[in-house]
């Protein structure tokens, strides 16, 4: 079996590459299981001297790198360059501060001492997306290994390029072998890995789908899991907002990576007095992007990363207009190579139809008219998902008051949904639990152990 990594701005193939069979796969987790046998006893400053050394590798490697992933997923290419940079960003970050988040902590007790330390679980798998290919990796990997665990990529298949170029930095920057290591397989081999003893935590990012099937089996297998769902982030913007900043965050939010993220603003739930206003806003807003090639530095727009997950949303946009949406820009493919989705508006948007349903991942905005911030609240939770949120009041207590009433991993006033290494990220109900960045990140793949001597 193979994979194929194809370039969505124009349909053509980049690469093949052979799947690993299952004698390889057994081979290379008994490896990264050995490998951690003695990483987890490496000291901080060479764990820290190692990560530092893979952010050195990636600013180094900026420029190919990002063009690399733009020509296997369709990220324009300036956007791919920030990736990068915010991956060296999250591995100085820990190799600063997880020394400290992870020393002993003393606790009082009856012992005449007690404290509370945190050690490795051991070989950690990542089942991971294709819509930040190597910012998803990055964020779990930094912290995970800082903590001592070794770790095994399960990329999407279509980026198995970016895949084997991650392990190659990480041997690169010094890691000692098989701290890190990918596997090509496709998601029908996944179960077999979380199956395997030496394999002890799974996190993966990615659809519900994925989610709930990853979950079961590491469920069956008593194996912690955190899950990095999707979205359908709410955008409130209230009677009191800035409007033209708002359509223009909005629309940039919306936009980011050709609309694939999951934290972009996907719902936008505008009071009914501002309603035509905003909409207008945003139509400029969205009309002025720069649809094009993913290469050129002028594109915000560009591809989506697959034909079947194009079409899929031109489904979505369909059925909403069949139910009764207005259709204020896009709504189509564009005419030319590749798998391209013109930016799109969708007012009137009520429950019952995708638009408001489900999430669209792609640049498609839903736009809901609401009476007041009241029923915008209440929308906003009107979803199966909570993973972030943002509000639009230039009064800051007012847009606060109703921003702590979404439910949602992340609220946002006046500002964009963003990760951050300082912040923990993640979701809650159908978009997934645990929370990766900060030092909640960090916690998530230790073994908080308490020890207490007499
Ligand atoms: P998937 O969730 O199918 O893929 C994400 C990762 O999970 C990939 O590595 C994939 O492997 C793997 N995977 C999929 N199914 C299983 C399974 N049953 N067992 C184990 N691993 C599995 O996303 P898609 O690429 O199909 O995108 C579909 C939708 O997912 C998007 O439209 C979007 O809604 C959502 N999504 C959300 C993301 C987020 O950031 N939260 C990121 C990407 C997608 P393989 O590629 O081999 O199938």
């Amino acid at each position: 079996m193979s994979m194929v990594s194809m370039n969505p701005a124009t349909g053509e193939v980049n690469e093949t590459f052979e799947v690993y069979d299952t004698a390889k796969i057994s081979e290379i987790i008994d490896r990264v299981h050995g490998a951690w046998l003695d990483w987890r006893h490496v000291c901080f400053e060479e764990r820290s001297a190692r990560l530092l050394a893979v952010a050195q590798r990636l600013r180094t490697r900026s420029e190919e790198l990002a063009r690399m992933m733009t020509l296997e997923m369709g990220k324009p290419v300036a956007e791919a360059r920030g990736e990068i940079e915010k991956c060296a960003w999250v591995c100085e970050y820990y190799a600063q501060q997880a020394p400290a988040m992870l020393a002993d902590q003393p606790v009082a007790s009856d012992a005449s001492r007690s404290f509370v330390a945190f050690r490795p679980l051991g070989v950690v798998l990542a089942v991971m997306p294709w819509n930040f290919p190597f910012w998803q990796v990055f964020r779990f990997a930094a912290p995970a290994l800082m903590a001592g665990n070794t770790a095994l990529l399960k990329h999407s298949s279509n980026v198995p390029r970016c895949a084997l170029v991650i392990e190659e930095l990480f041997a690169e920057a010094g890691f000692p072998p098989d701290v890190f290591r990918t596997l090509l397989i496709g998601s029908g081999a996944v179960d077999k890995v979380i199956e395997h003893a030496h394999v002890r935590a799974v996190t993966l990012t990615g659809s519900e789908p994925a989610g709930r099937k990853v979950a079961a089996k590491a469920g069956q297998m008593l194996k912690k899991t955190v899950l990095e769902l999707g979205g359908s982030d709410p955008f409130i913007v209230t009677s009191g907002a800035g409007l033209e900043q708002a359509a223009q965050v909005g629309a940039r939010s919306r936009c980011l990576n050709s609309g694939q993220s999951c934290i972009a603003a996907k719902r936008f739930i505008v009071c009914d007095e501002i309603y035509e206003e905003f909409l207008g806003l945003l139509k400029a807003a969205m009309d002025g992007l720069v649809v094009g090639d993913p290469l050129d530095d002028a594109t915000q727009v560009g591809p989506q990363a697959r034909g079947d997950l194009r079409d899929e949303l031109h489904q979505q946009v369909q059925a909403s207009l069949a139910a009764g949406a207005r259709l204020v820009t896009g709504g189509k493919a564009l005419d030319r190579a590749g798998f391209y989705y013109a930016p799109t508006i969708l007012a009137d948007v009520v429950p019952g139809m995708p638009a408001y349903d489900e999430e669209l991942f792609g640049p498609v905005a839903s736009v809901i008219r609401v009476a007041d911030s009241e029923q915008a609240v209440a929308v906003a939770n009107d979803t199966p998902y909570g993973l972030g949120a943002s509000v639009w009041d230039r009064d800051t207590t007012r847009g606060r008051a109703l921003a702590e009433r979404i439910e949602a991993g992340a609220v946002f006033v006046n500002g964009m949904v963003k990760s951050d290494p300082r912040l923990p990220f993640g979701g809650i109900k159908a978009s997934g639990y645990g929370r990766e960045l900060s030092h909640y990140g960090l916690m998530e793949f230790v073994n908080v152990q308490t020890v207490w001597i007499a």
